[in-house]
Order: structure tokens, then sequence, then C-alpha cells
């Protein structure tokens, strides 16, 4: 079976511009640069997406994302950073390699838009969707 691209990153048979790197994780520059410094932190281990990935795993891919994410924005002199998982193809996904991107934010037109739809609180649902999740095992 042919590898996945970030596979073949981490395996160093792709080349990527890496931005840091340690045992269980690879940060590098997404090609598509939403804004300057989109980068993208992978466990190097093939994890299909967040839906997938296990606690240890997740452990090791946000570790060290918080001191990244203060680099990347003072490199870029970004004013804010969205942080977004894309987790199978109907939330976006195109890579089905755990990926969390971190994305730099500049102003209100600098090439990421997030448009949340808000509705109206119904506290009952809210309230039973609540218990329902909570009891799930
Ligand atoms: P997603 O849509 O969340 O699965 O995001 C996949 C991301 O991977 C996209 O933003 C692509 O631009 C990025 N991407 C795909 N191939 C590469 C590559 N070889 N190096 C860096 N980024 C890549
Ligand atoms: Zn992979």
């Amino acid at each position: 079976m042919e590898k996945c691209i970030f596979c073949q990153i981490v395996a160093g048979d792709i080349p990527a511009s890496k931005v840091y790197e340690d045992e269980h994780v690879l940060a590098f520059l997404d090609i598509t640069q939403v804004t300057k410094g989109h980068t993208l932190v992978i466990p190097k281990k093939h994890v299909r997406n967040l839906l997938d990935m296990d606690s240890e795993t997740a452990q090791q891919v946000f570790a060290p994302i918080p001191q990244l994410a203060r680099r990347l924005q003072t490199v870029t002199g970004a004013s804010g950073l969205n942080m977004l998982n894309n987790s199978e193809a109907v939330a976006g996904q195109t890579v089905f390699h755990a990926h969390i991107h971190l994305i730099p934010r500049f102003n209100d037109e600098d090439g990421l838009t997030i448009d949340f739809k808000t509705n109206e609180p119904n506290f009952e649902q809210l309230s039973q969707l609540a218990k329902a999740i909570t009891n799930e095992v």
C-alpha cells in the first residue's frame, strides 16, 4: 500500500519546511499558507484523525503547541492565532493523517474565514444532550 503523504514527510521521502520536531511529533509549514506561518502539527505515527487518536498521542501532539504558537506569533507579527482540526471529509479533511492547523491571524481579511451560525439557546435540549454525552462510555 502506498504510504500517506504525511508519513512520507516523516520518513524524509518528500521535503517539508520543518519548524519543530521531537520523538513523536513533527511540525512543518503548510504548503498552501492560508496565512503567513500556517503550520501543521502531526503525530509521527499514522493516525487517521482526532476521532481515531488515543490520549497519549494527543498529549504528545498538543504539548509543544503553545510554545510553537508563540514562536509563530513572534516571527510573523500576528495578532492572534486559530487552532483547527478537520476530522473526516464532512469536516473538510483532505489528508487522512491527523494534523492540527496553526493559523496565525492578522485581520478579518487575512485569508481565513470562520463563520459560526448561531442559534437561540434551547436549555431543555442542551440539558438532555449534555446528559447523553456525559453518560456515553
Ligand atoms: P485538511 O484539509 O485539514 O486535511 O488539510 C490538509 C492540509 O495539508 C492542506 O492545508 C494542504 O495544503 C496541506 N498539505 C498537503 N500536502 C502537503 C505537503 N506536501 N506539505 C505541506 N502541506 C501539505
Ligand atoms: Zn500517515
